[in-house]
């Protein structure tokens, strides 16, 4: 890890960067009343990275992060920023940073940021130090990132809800979840809403071998069927399996619904909030020891650093395959 000895670290800014996810507030509140009792100055930065470009600092204080650690979503807005991928607006980004006279970053974001981050902090002097917040815990270096958690019990409340109308009709439901190119929300939302079959974006499921398990599910007189499906999977998504098994089992009453945004929203978990608040303090401290280009994450009930092209060049996940094999078990 890249390590920033000699510069005193006085004052820090905080960002939050591509997809929002809930538990990113009670992050910023962390890394900002961190900052003060470590008697630190501390700006916010609104857009991401379009907002180190276009110098939408603006200095926070105990109270600017008040009554927000229930809050979904991020106070500190987030962007898409293209002119960042770019030398040019890298540059407009670091001259604002040294305008603020800012000693250290702290970005809080997926993959993208983290790869944003990097590329800043390889170019020029500038420590960073990166949190993982999406609801797709498809990062390196945490076993939880901020956001997975309030998406699982948001997953998880839908599912229920949907069992109550498939079961009064006697129907079979597709529900799309989100995830991205990772199933874990798919695997841990559909075991603990109790789902007949787990399509994931890591185990291809031919329909051939989906349709046996519904015909299975038929044989055991179950009077709902819910299969969910990752974004990710390798059929197309809810609607194409939906269609692809209505042309075998045309007498299937069957609906799909895709859960889409919601699934980003929402008063964050008590976990992701004890999530955030620990790698929020510990993003804090990293930084004033002088480190730069690691993430922070949680490994068991540690809190660990990863250097952040680490973080990035791993992107291989592990579902819990125990996990996928008591789902099929439990789906008798
Ligand atoms: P999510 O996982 O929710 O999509 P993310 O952080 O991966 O979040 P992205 O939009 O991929 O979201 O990335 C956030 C921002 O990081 C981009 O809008 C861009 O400004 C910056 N970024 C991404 N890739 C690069 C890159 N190769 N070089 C410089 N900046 C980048």
């Amino acid at each position: 890890m890249k390590s920033n000895n000699v510069k005193k670290i006085k004052k820090i800014a905080v960002l939050t960067s591509g997809g929002d996810a809930p538990g990113m507030n009670a992050c910023i509140r962390a890394v900002v009343r961190t900052a003060i009792h470590e008697k630190l100055e501390i700006m916010g930065v609104y857009q991401g990275y379009q907002g180190l470009i276009d110098d939408n600092f603006f200095a926070m204080n105990s109270r600017s992060v008040s009554s927000i650690i229930n809050l979904g979503g991020t106070i500190l807005k987030s962007a898409r920023s293209e002119e960042f991928k770019t030398k040019e607006g890298r540059k407009k980004a670091y001259d604002n940073i040294k305008k603020h006279n800012i000693d250290g970053l702290i970005s809080i974001g997926g993959d993208g940021t983290f790869t944003g981050a990097n590329v800043l902090s390889n170019e020029y002097d500038i420590p960073v130090v990166c949190i993982p917040g999406t609801i797709d815990n498809d990062l390196y270096g945490t076993d939880f990132t901020l956001g997975y958690d309030t998406a699982n019990n948001t997953v998880i409340e839908a599912i229920d809800k949907i069992r109550d109308t498939a079961a009064s009709h006697d129907r079979l439901f597709f529900i799309e979840v989100m995830g991205r190119d990772a199933g874990y929300i798919a695997l841990n939302a559909g075991v603990a809403g109790g789902a007949e079959a787990i399509l994931l974006p890591e185990k291809e499921t031919p329909i051939e071998e989906l349709t046996k398990l519904l015909e299975y599910a038929a044989e055991k007189n179950k009077t709902s069927t819910i299969v969910i499906v990752a974004e990710g999977e390798k059929n197309g998504g809810a609607y194409n399996v939906a269609k692809k098994v209505k042309e075998k089992f045309d007498f299937y009453d069957i609906k799909v619904s895709i859960l889409g945004h919601l699934q980003r929203g929402g008063t964050p978990s008590s976990a992701d909030r004890i999530l955030a608040t620990k790698l929020g303090y510990n993003a804090v401290q990293e930084i004033i020891k002088g480190s730069a280009q690691c993430t922070v994450g949680i490994r068991g009930s540690k809190v660990v650093t990863t250097p952040l092209s680490d973080a990035i060049h791993n992107t291989e996940f592990k579902l819990d395959a125990d996990l996928m094999k008591i789902a099929k078990i439990m789906a008798m």
